[in-house]
């Protein structure tokens, strides 16, 4: 039995989501931007999707959604519709966002703009004061990410927002919910209000892999991301993955935030047993966090070698390094915190979803013991 204890990475594909995908993969194959769909019921998926996700994110109307391959494409499509622009401002990320918005930035440095990072505090919370110092009449995008993949720190988007609206007037607000989905709410009409630009990925909650989407605010204009057939209302061509979108629009359905609660109860009751054994640094635990992720760190520890020896024992967790010239470097947020180089590199993340259970926890935690004994 592999014990999957990686959620953050992906999740495994709810029961609803595979049999929603399946008669779109056998027989209902047809085209559903052709004007057959209204006979054959191809663009369904499409139109069951954007409804969906419009009430659970409380979005305006259900045409704000396009989608698209997953939380990359939605990211990079952001920074390469300002890259099409003749105005070159300034560009403000945060120091803790994934590579699919951190590395699009740097293109845009090296297009001309001014890129600023914000830097976070020592539980991964973005300094107002830093912010606010950054922001001016120049600033053309603030792209901040929702909730961190590696620690789980959960900015606040609404005071994010009011600073943004009253330092940087001409700014679109970009936010990189991927982790959110499913896990917080999101109230696209209310604390998040501001938010202008929402990307989001399917797997992360229990649906498909590859597919996700961009939130487009009512009278933002984004440029085109791909070119071709006019699908998308013209902003990504492409003919539409129906089975995906059949199966993100069940995953959608199917969110309950009250199962995070649970969830949030077993975190914590690993976290405390965890304290018992080992000597760790939990990350980002006195800020808003997301209730499945636990980030700790063993200082001295080598944490991807941990995390290959527990994948040999049949549990799988995630160490957030990257791969760079050959060598790993510990994951970026955890250094963002302030944590030492030789502590970050003994880091894990442990991600739980909604079917986890305190007999895994309990397996991992006993193997992570024997691992750090061999
Ligand atoms: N942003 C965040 C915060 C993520 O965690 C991920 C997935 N690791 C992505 C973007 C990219 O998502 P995808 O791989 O589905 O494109």
């Amino acid at each position: 039995m592999t014990v999957y204890l990686d959620n953050n990475a992906t999740t495994r594909p709810a029961a609803c989501v595979v049999e929603a995908m399946l008669p779109y993969l056998r027989d209902c194959y047809f085209n559903p931007s052709a004007s057959s769909a209204a006979f054959t019921g191809a663009d369904r998926p499409q139109r069951d999707a954007r409804v969906a996700l419009a009430k659970l994110f409380n979005a305006e109307e259900p045409e704000c959604f396009a989608f698209t391959s997953g939380a990359t494409e939605s990211n990079n499509w952001v920074f390469a519709s300002l890259a099409g622009t003749d105005r070159r401002g300034t560009v403000v990320v945060s120091a803790i966002e994934h590579a699919s918005v951190s590395e699009p930035a740097e293109a845009l440095r090296q297009a001309g703009f001014r890129v600023i990072n914000a830097p976070v505090d020592g539980q991964g919370l973005v300094r107002l004061d830093a912010l606010r110092a950054t922001l001016s009449d120049d600033t053309v995008l603030v792209s901040v990410v929702a909730a961190n993949n590696e620690t789980g720190v959960i900015q606040s988007l609404d005071r994010l927002g009011a600073v943004i609206r009253e330092c940087a007037p001409c700014a679109l607000f970009h936010t990189d919910a991927t982790q959110a989905v499913g896990k917080i709410p999101i109230d696209l009409q209310g604390a998040w209000e501001e938010v202008d630009l929402l990307s989001f990925s399917a797997h992360k909650f229990h649906g498909p892999k590859g597919v996700g989407g961009l939130f487009v605010r009512p009278g933002i204009q984004v440029r085109a991301m791909l070119l071709g057939g006019g699908q998308e209302r013209g902003l990504r061509s492409g003919t539409p993955n129906t089975a995906a979108l059949a199966g993100l629009a069940a995953a959608v359905a199917e969110v309950d935030l009250a199962q995070m609660d649970v969830v949030a109860t077993l975190r914590d009751e690993f976290e405390q047993a965890l304290e018992r054994a080992i000597a760790v640094t939990i990350h980002s635990r006195r800020a808003p966090r997301l209730p499945n992720t636990s980030c700790f760190s063993i200082a001295g520890a080598d944490g991807e070698g941990i995390a290959h020896d527990l994948a040999a024992r049949g549990v799988i967790v995630g160490t957030g390094s990257a791969c760079s010239a050959g060598a790993m470097k510990p994951p970026k947020t955890v250094l963002a915190l302030g944590v030492e180089h030789s502590t970050a590199s003994g880091t894990l993340r442990v991600s739980l979803s909604r079917f986890t259970t305190r007999q895994e926890l309990r397996i991992l935690l006993e193997r992570l013991i024997d691992a750090l004994r061999s």
